[in-house]
């Protein structure tokens, strides 16, 4: 078969590997749609320290079961799948607690194990064993489905950040996160949503797709202002910061209204990881800064549900199909910034 595997930082090949076969506790898939993120990019750039070449990429997967391996139960040739990509070990005190996403033995697809980047994928029993193989709701499209895990992952922060009824909500970063971030704010009844972005054309995409209230330019103007005057001079209640960006998340702090919470739902690269914040800010205002990182299982199943109800749509968000052999071009459209989602169809 054919796939898409990591050998060094730079040397991504697509090539043929032998099929898998669904062992114990194992099932197989066809994969239909592994769509790419940002986190490609980086993995194809700079590898990964959790990544032991060579390995097939890709984590935002949805395909067919063909085969199920002994001791499987509840599952058949057939079933329309979708597969977790960050995979909890549902034993430890987070685990124990619920907190799947901070689980410390958390190991990922396309990581620890072969990715979707492939015409076939073995589903681990990991991800079985902590419920990590949704059923992909009627009406809902493989390449819809592939989404659901960023989906998730959105999900996860605005639980956290607590996105609710009449809130302003502010989204800082254009990409495919943060229109869904804005399309989700809606969703949990959000009064108006913002969206900022530093490139012209990038806002100007995304806005088109998601119409939020307000596209505010950063590279033209300051965000901080603008956010101030549209809220006269209150702020949002809510700011994610969806760039690997420090002056983001220093802005989002500076544009909070009292009791506003920030997410800093993008990281920092590793070698910058430090921002200024203005401690008082937070302290006489009574700001609320959380973190986020990833999404459960549990993220995982409510976001197919939150597509399929269409609470969130998301098929428009796809703007590009492309074939496998077409997978290392993908991640330069996404570097590029000229695309919303790029999913392959292997
Ligand atoms: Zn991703
Ligand atoms: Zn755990």
């Amino acid at each position: 078969m054919k796939v898409v595997r990591f050998h060094a930082p730079g040397d991504v090949r697509f090539e043929d590997a032998p099929e898998p076969e669904a062992g114990p506790g194992e099932v197989k898939i066809r994969v239909r749609n592994c769509s790419t993120c940002g986190t490609d990019v980086k993995i194809s750039k700079f590898g990964h320290h959790h990544i032991h070449p060579p390995r097939v990429m890709g984590h935002e997967i949805a395909g067919e079961i063909v085969e199920v391996g002994d001791g499987v139960e509840g599952w058949a040739p057939g079933d329309r799948v979708q597969v977790i990509a960050a995979i909890p070990c549902g034993e430890c005190a987070e685990c124990r607690r619920g907190r799947m996403t901070i689980c410390p033995n958390q190991v990922s697809m396309g990581y620890h194990f072969e990715g979707g980047f492939a015409q076939y994928m073995v589903v681990p029993r990991e991800v079985l064993k902590v419920d990590g193989l949704n059923r992909i709701p009627d009406g809902v499209s493989f390449a819809e489905a592939s989404v659901a895990e960023p989906l998730a992952c959105a999900l996860n922060a605005q639980n956290l950040a607590r996105v609710g009824d009449g809130d302003d909500v502010v989204v800082i970063g254009s990409g495919p996160i943060g229109c869904l971030h804005v399309r989700l704010a809606r969703a949990r009844g959000a009064a108006r949503v913002f969206l900022v972005e530093l490139s012209r054309q990038r806002l100007e995409m995304a806005a088109e797709l998601v119409k939020p209230d307000a596209a505010i330019c950063a590279g033209e103007t300051d965000p901080v202002e603008e956010i101030l005057k549209l809220t006269d001079g209150r702020g949002a209640d809510v700011i994610i910061t969806a760039a690997a960006s420090g002056k983001a998340q220093e802005q989002a702090i500076q544009m909070a209204a009292r009791q506003g919470r920030i997410s800093f739902f993008g990281g920092l690269p590793k070698d910058d990881p430090t921002i200024t914040c203005d401690s008082n800010l937070v302290h006489y205002r009574e700001l609320m800064i959380v973190g986020a990182n990833g999404s459960s299982p549990a993220h995982n199943a409510e976001a197919l549900e939150l597509v399929a109800s269409g609470a969130v749509p998301v098929a428009d968000l796809i703007t590009h199909r492309l074939p496998l052999e077409s997978a290392i071009d993908a991640f330069g459209i996404v570097a590029r910034g000229e695309a919303i989602k790029v999913t392959i169809e292997p």
